[in-house]
């Protein structure tokens, strides 16, 4: 594999000033578990493996991107000493995301290791599937079940503005791939946005219900300056129920997947149509996750900008977890009752893209 060399010069300082000197927060909980002030149970890390990407979606995105020195990103060592620590303190789940993971050489070797971890009961990915007809039967191999895969849209054209750059035949292909091996679940992703695809939801349903895999709508989310006003975008859940009830009938389902979304089931389908809606349904109460960049950042709440950096203690500390431990226990101190991301649509309070922190 590759070995990253490391700059301290380039390690970037803690974004708190954290130093880890006590253990009071520890000695708050119980060893292995992560629990944090209200009393939430963080069992599920989102770990995100590169800011870079091969598409630049707009609502992602900015045109012009400036993505981050090598020495700045977690090694993928790195970032499989925080899966396992993470992991040592309860967490079972973890997503692997960006960015574009599978543009990140070596990927699959950290998917095989982490879902070797002792404890852990899933590793997943989210992907853009732009790689997946190459990758789709290694992440298999090396025990990844469930995957999540971007689509928006099915018209090439229209894939190709939403996306700037991205080839819809390309993921097509990679959807085949995945559904080819066997995953145990392919679930889509797709963003709604007024008047850029929101004439397709009821197409992109249909096209998972022939697939026989699950599809999952979101609410766009105000994560960083990108060229268009996200309030002309907006597109809610409600709006969306009611535009595919004109079309199929949408039983209400208790069914989870371990996150924010809300499931719907259609009667004589395989299929499970969810709704993550962090705007008109806020999942905060429920929240059970916290995030890491590709920086090494960790950010216990998705809106809000309280964050610890773990990349100097990972250098500093090279054969002692200790430090990093201390730190992401302190993280459950500060993380936040919640956020309001409709009050932030014109004005995001958020300045990174939802690239950087992993979607
Ligand atoms: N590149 C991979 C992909 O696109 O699946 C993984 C990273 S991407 C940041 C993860 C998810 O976040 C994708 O499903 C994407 O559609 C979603 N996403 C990105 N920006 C968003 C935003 N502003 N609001 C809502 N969802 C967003
Ligand atoms: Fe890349 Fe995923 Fe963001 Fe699209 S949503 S630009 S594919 S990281």
């Amino acid at each position: 594999m590759r070995n990253e060399s490391l700059n301290p010069e380039a390690v970037p300082q803690s974004l708190t000033g954290f130093v880890p000197t006590t253990t009071a927060a520890a000695s708050q909980h119980a060893e292995g578990t992560l629990i944090d002030k209200y009393g939430r149970h963080v069992t599920y890390i989102r770990l995100s493996i590169t800011d870079r990407c091969d598409f630049r979606c707009t609502y992602c995105m900015a045109e012009e991107m400036t993505f981050l020195p090598r020495d700045q990103v977690l090694t993928l060592e790195e970032c499989l000493r925080i899966a396992s620590t993470f992991v040592g303190l309860g967490v079972t789940k973890v997503r692997v995301t960006g960015g574009e993971p599978l543009v990140r050489h070596n990927a699959v070797w950290l998917m095989e290791q982490i879902a070797r971890l002792e404890g852990l009961k899933e590793v997943v990915i989210t992907t853009n599937g732009s790689q997946l007809d190459r990758f789709a039967q290694p992440l298999f191999d090396a025990g990844v079940k469930r995957i999540n895969i971007s689509l928006d849209t099915l018209r090439a054209e229209r894939f190709k503005e939403i996306t700037r750059i991205g080839d819809l035949a390309k993921v097509l292909r990679g959807i085949e791939a995945a559904k080819a091996v066997g995953f145990q679940r392919i679930k889509l992703n797709a963003v709604m946005m007024r008047d850029r695809n929101d004439d397709e939801l009821i197409d992109l349903v249909q096209f998972a219900i022939d697939k026989g895999i699950d599809i999952s709508f979101i609410e766009e989310m105000p994560l960083g300056e990108i060229g268009h006003g996200r309030q002309s975008t907006y597109f809610s859940t409600e709006e969306a129920i009611e535009r595919l009830q004109t079309r199929f009938t949408l039983l209400p389902s208790t069914e989870s997947s371990g996150g924010p979304a809300r499931y719907w089931r259609i009667p004589d389908t395989q299929s499970r149509i969810g709704f993550i809606s962090p705007h008109s349904h806020n999942f905060c109460d429920s929240c059970n996750r916290v995030r890491i960049t590709a920086r090494g950042e960790l950010y216990p709440c998705l809106g809000n900008n309280d964050a610890i950096s773990l990349l100097p203690l990972l250098r500093e500390h090279p054969d002692d977890n200790a430090p990093l431990k201390e730190a992401i226990m302190h993280t459950m101190g500060i993380k936040a009752k919640g956020h309001d991301f409709t009050e932030q649509m014109n004005s995001p309070q958020v300045v990174r893209f939802m690239s950087m922190t992993g979607g």
